[in-house]
């Protein structure tokens, strides 16, 4: 029977997790299996070996309400065919996809990002950690730190993620009866696992460069470096504004960051008109990134007009490396002096704002989708999951979501996947709640969009593994570790999905062609944690404005 998206999306509250991957045995074990053990012990070790079977022998009898299943069903909740559906799922999915819309029109940037992911985290009653202190977790809790302001970590502690653990303290030597049992405080249950969805905030674009101020043949133009591998061709003739983070003096000599966004469009990157460059439908538009892909932000006119208004400067004023006149647009958004302004770190973005379209507003045309769409998954997965104290009650496991930065150039830096935010903060979660933090076992959806078949250039595709955009969730696969999906990572999904009526496919690159990456292989290899790449299918990734389908 299949299931409509309703139940999809609601799932019953009491079955049980997804997926615990690991068999609980002693964590001596672990450090050194090949000492001689007690019969009884080297049988459980046995049992290690076969791990992968049992492992999927016994999350067939843990079915899910938990995050993982959650995320799987909101990203599945845009790739239903619309005759699948009851009036009642096409509400809650139109109520989605509003929300996913109004996520998309905030996050104009990484920042932009992660502080509405904060919000949203903070109205669901997740308590808000800071790196520097000692945490103090309790189960049922729920809980999130950002770094940079622009990566995020949020997680949710399953009640029974405690257990009691007794030690035999005094025996009789030769009967071997127990005279007294010590009942220990309650610890983390090693073997209970992190179930966590890793996405990222960041995405393809141009960023002011340190000092922006550039004059050329009477304009005003904007010093910017391009940002991971962007389709740049698609920023020219677009309006464009700027948005990010700027450093401000506060009144009492403090130095405060705030987000700006200009929402109006101030910038645009001019095409040669076609009578100056004949050639460049038959050779292709090849700009120069840069001296040809600087925007304008005003005529010089402008420039000497702000001039003579200039107050006097501050020390360490950002003046002088920027125009005037974009200073001002900045301490207008942010209702505060010029002089003020101390540093900024700006993305260009597209104002155009996203929407629904086509002829039966069956896709979504949007900057940013890659990968904000997966990044607005996993948190509605991870607060909806956790919505009702209930929801934890017979949980074991620890719920996270991981919202990465810096994707897009390699997620090497302090804010990126690389970085060990995600490893420290899982040691410290087992150290709060445990002695023994050894071995802490974890499953992993690395959740990036996919490469749907385009209509036009179908041929660029591997034959057989071609995503459609209407088919399904996508599972990535590389044999050289570009995707960190496995076959048993690849296999758990599929069972997962089938058990709940979610259509999957495949995607292989061509063996002629490179293949991108993502999260996924960089957390597996660094943290140690079973991971499979899956995402939604789009059209036009890495452009100005994306586009994907929804039912
Ligand atoms: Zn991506």
């Amino acid at each position: 029977m299949a299931l409509c998206r309703y139940q999809l999306l609601k799932p019953s509250h009491n079955s049980a997790i997804a997926v615990s991957l690991l068999p609980r045995y002693p964590s001596s074990l672990r450090r050194s299996p090949r000492r001689r053990l007690p019969r009884f012990q080297r049988r459980r070790l046995l049992c290690t070996a076969s791990l992968d079977r049992q492992l999927i022998v016994r999350y067939r009898h843990r079915l899910s309400s938990d995050i993982l299943h959650f995320h799987l069903s909101y990203l599945m909740s845009h790739l239903f065919l619309r005759d699948q559906q009851g009036l009642s799922s096409e509400d809650t999915s139109s109520s989605i996809t509003g929300d996913l819309l109004d996520y998309l029109n905030e996050s104009w940037t990484q920042f932009h990002a992660t502080a509405e992911a904060k919000r949203q985290l903070i109205a669901a009653g997740f308590q808000l950690l800071n790196e520097n202190d000692d945490w103090n977790l309790q189960p049922g809790g729920r809980y999130f730190f950002t770094r940079n302001m622009s990566s995020l970590i949020a997680f949710a502690v399953g009640d029974k993620c405690l257990c009691w653990h007794w030690e035999i303290t005094h025996y009789h030597y030769r009967t071997m009866k127990l005279i007294k049992v010590l009942w220990n405080t309650p610890l983390y249950s090693v073997g209970s696992g992190f179930h966590v969805v890793a996405a990222h905030t960041d995405s393809p674009c141009l960023k002011l460069k340190p000092r922006t101020a550039c004059l050329k043949s009477g304009y005003q133009m904007v010093n910017v470096q391009t940002y991971g591998a962007g389709l740049w061709h698609t920023w020219f003739d677009r309006d464009l504004s700027v948005a990010g983070r700027v450093i401000l003096k506060s009144g009492d000599g403090c130095f405060i960051h705030r987000l700006v966004k200009v929402k109006r469009p101030i910038l645009r990157v001019p095409t040669l008109a076609i009578h100056l460059d004949r050639s460049v439908n038959t050779d292709g538009f090849k700009p120069n990134l840069e001296s040809h892909l600087v925007p304008l932000l005003a005529t010089k006119f402008e420039e000497s007009h702000a001039k003579s208004e200039e107050k006097p400067l501050q020390p360490g004023s950002s003046k002088g490396a920027h125009h005037s006149l974009l200073l001002e647009v900045l301490s207008e958004e942010l209702d505060c002096k010029v002089n003020e302004i101390l540093s900024i770190e700006l993305n260009v973005c597209d104002t155009q704002p996203s929407c629904l379209g086509g002829g039966k507003n069956e896709f979504i045309f949007s900057g940013r989708l890659d990968n904000l769409a997966s990044s607005y998954c996993s948190l509605k997965a991870l607060v909806d999951s956790c919505k009702s104290p209930f929801d934890l009650a017979d949980q074991t496991a620890i719920r996270m979501v991981a919202l990465f930065d810096n994707e897009e150039v390699g997620s090497n830096s302090v804010h990126g996947a690389g970085a060990p935010t995600m490893f420290q903060a899982m040691r410290r979660i087992v150290n709060c709640l445990a002695s023994d933090n050894s071995g802490e076992c974890a499953f992993e959806l690395s959740a990036d969009m996919a490469h749907g078949v385009h209509p036009n250039f179908s041929d660029k595709y591997e034959e057989h593994h071609r995503p459609e955009l209407q088919k399904g969730l996508v599972i990535k696969h590389n044999a050289n570790q570009r995707y960190a999906t496995s076959a048993v990572t690849a296999f758990l999904l599929k069972e997962l999905a089938n058990i709940h009526k979610i259509p999957v496919q495949e995607f292989v690159v061509r063996n002629d062609m490179g293949c991108g990456s993502t999260i996924g292989p960089i957390l597996a290899s660094g943290v140690g944690i079973r991971t499979v790449d899956c995402g939604i299918p789009q059209l036009s990734m890495h452009r100005l404005h994306y586009q994907t389908f929804f039912p």
